[in-house]
């Protein structure tokens, strides 16, 4: 099967699992695992932050980082397309106390004209304004990549204003790699930086939050409280300290892929995507309405061995990642072909939701 569904499919290369056999462990609950310990002063080092924390998922370490700049009551600044405020079940307030206000920026990325007029007045009827969150790569923003002026331009308006800057870098190297600024540029913007191990760089699981010293064993406390804080986790830290010294420079491959998988799509008919808006790994594109759904197209692609990952409606999701080879596109691509030649509307759609990751 070519599997476009989502970069979170891939498994460990046995490389991986060969540094993972071979990690030197010990308990981390203490501070007392070595690769961890590397691991996240590695990372601290690559951001231009003081220190870091191991966290389990992109989630955990998102909310870890929320729990350590506001208290309960508070309200973060967000563009409506954010992860944190959809696809993290609601933990902002199910964890924090924390209301998410959600902004609606015209291309998808926050500039500091869409967040001027949201922060909110000292004022006993209002939420507190404490924290922005922006996402790079932005995922249901269409993969795309912030420039470094406008976090930047974000940055100083934020600090200026007291707040705090958090960075969703679920696919931070995405960003870096063609967005063509260094991961200590992006450290630079915000207070506090998370990582994820488990989509491009190709791990098992992961993330890591990087930030100050105090903010971090701040987050530290609030991981065994959302109970991240494990023992020998340096098993798992192998396999992210392999991913930054292995993968890293291999991404401009998914987004070589990810550009011929866009070109190749925009000539078949039914099928609406601009190659240009494709920046990274993330291929969106749009189902023709008169021709089915892409949760039907889905359905269809399933019979030539296709994953791809339906969105809400017309719009449809392919990845491009460490599993797919430069060969796969052109019969990915065949496969949508035949399948909006042979007609998806009666195609039955299972049940489930739309896909984020
Ligand atoms: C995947 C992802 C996360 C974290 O998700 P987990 O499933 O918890 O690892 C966070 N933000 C973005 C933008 C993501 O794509």
């Amino acid at each position: 099967m070519i599997d476009l569904y989502s970069d979170t499919v891939t498994r460990p290369t046995p490389a991986m699992r060969q540094a993972m056999a071979s990690a030197v462990v010990g308990d981390d609950m203490m501070g007392e695992d070595p690769t961890v310990n590397h691991l996240e002063s590695m990372v601290a080092e690559m951001l231009g932050k003081e220190a870091a924390v191991f966290a389990c998922s992109g989630t955990q370490s998102n909310q870890m980082a929320l729990r350590v700049h506001c208290v309960p009551g508070d309200e973060l600044l967000i563009n409506s397309t954010g992860h944190i405020g959809n696809y993290e079940g609601g933990a902002p307030a199910a964890l924090s106390g924390i209301t998410v206000r959600h902004i609606t920026a015209p291309n998808g990325f926050l500039e500091v004209e869409d967040l001027r007029g949201q922060l909110a007045p000292e004022d006993q009827h209002l939420c507190r304004t404490r924290l922005v969150c922006l996402e790079n790569t932005a995922n249901a923003g269409g993969g795309r990549v912030y420039p470094l002026k406008q976090m930047q331009r974000v940055a100083e308006w934020a600090w200026s204003n007291n707040l705090k800057m958090h960075l969703d870098g679920a696919r931070l190297f995405n960003a870096t790699t063609a967005g063509g600024y260094s991961p200590e540029d992006v450290g630079q913007c915000f207070d506090t930086v998370s990582i994820c191990f488990s989509k491009g760089l190709g791990c098992p699981m992961g993330s890591i939050l990087a930030g100050s010293h105090d903010d971090i064993r701040q987050a530290r406390r609030v991981r065994k409280i959302f109970g991240g804080a494990l023992r020998q986790a340096g098993i798992i830290a192998a396999a992210a300290v392999y991913a930054l010294e292995n993968h890293v420079t291999r991404l401009a491959d998914d987004h070589r892929n990810a550009q011929q998988l866009a070109a190749q799509l925009s000539a078949v008919d039914g099928i609406c995507i601009s190659p240009k808006d494709v920046e990274t790994n993330l291929v969106f594109f749009e189902i023709d309405k008169n021709l089915g759904t892409s949760a039907q197209l889905g359905s269809a692609l399933s019979e030539f061995d296709v994953r791809m990952s339906p969105f809400r409606g017309q719009r449809m999701r392919a990845v491009t990642h460490l599993d797919v080879e430069a060969e796969d596109i052109p019969k990915a691509v065949d496969a949508v072909r035949k399948a909006m030649a042979a007609g998806i509307r009666e195609q039955r759609v299972p049940a489930g939701g739309p896909h984020s990751e």
